[in-house]
């Protein structure tokens, strides 16, 4: 049976902004991130980080310091005892590349962990601090969280909570975010039971 997932953001979500970061040194976890991921992996409820890293295709980045940075998250949560399930990037810019399927808010990068994974996209949860971290809620028919950071664009706020539907919410920490991504995934888990 298809599993629910927790698809969260990268930068700005579970590490503090560098702005296309490219060195270990520069990464920071963001409070509550690592024992919020901590507590899905005891729910056992897959993690997924799904990031846009543009700055591979603008030059900003080489692959390989994406790959340093993605370790040194790793390492980081691994301190707390919590792991990431998998993790997918998007090098791409639609300025120099195009349309590509996986760049955010499209969901390339969540259907391909769908079919790795076998996750069903219906029941995810989708969490981050901007718009299109939280938009494939709606085209999934997940629940999507915006959870807003000091990067975040008012209007994304706006956005989120102008919509009125329960599918999408906005929570100001990380870890209430995950929290009530694994009790929303709990009770879709019991009433379908
Ligand atoms: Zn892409």
């Amino acid at each position: 049976m298809a599993r629910a997932a927790l698809f969260l953001d990268r930068d700005g979500t579970i590490i503090a902004d560098a702005h296309y970061p490219s060195h270990p040194d520069q990464v920071v976890l963001i409070d509550g991130a690592a024992s919020a991921i901590a507590r899905a992996n005891l729910a056992r409820v897959p993690v997924v980080v799904v990031t846009n890293q543009s700055g591979i295709s603008r030059g900003h980045i080489t692959v390989s310091q994406y790959e340093s940075v993605r370790n040194r998250v790793d390492a980081l949560l691994a301190e707390h005892d919590a792991h990431v399930d998998a993790s997918y990037h998007c090098p791409h810019w639609p300025d120099r590349d195009g349309p590509c399927a996986c760049r955010k808010p499209g969901i390339g990068m969540h259907t391909d962990a769908a079919h790795a994974l076998q996750l069903s996209l219906t029941a995810s949860v989708y969490i981050g601090d901007r718009w299109r971290d939280v938009q494939p809620a709606l085209t999934t028919g997940g629940l999507g969280i915006l959870v807003p950071g000091e990067e975040t664009h008012f209007d994304d706020i706006t956005r989120a909570k102008g919509l009125n539907t329960p599918r999408v919410r906005v929570i100001d920490t990380i870890g209430d975010a995950v929290d009530a991504g694994l009790a929303w995934i709990h009770a879709a888990r019991g009433s379908a039971q």
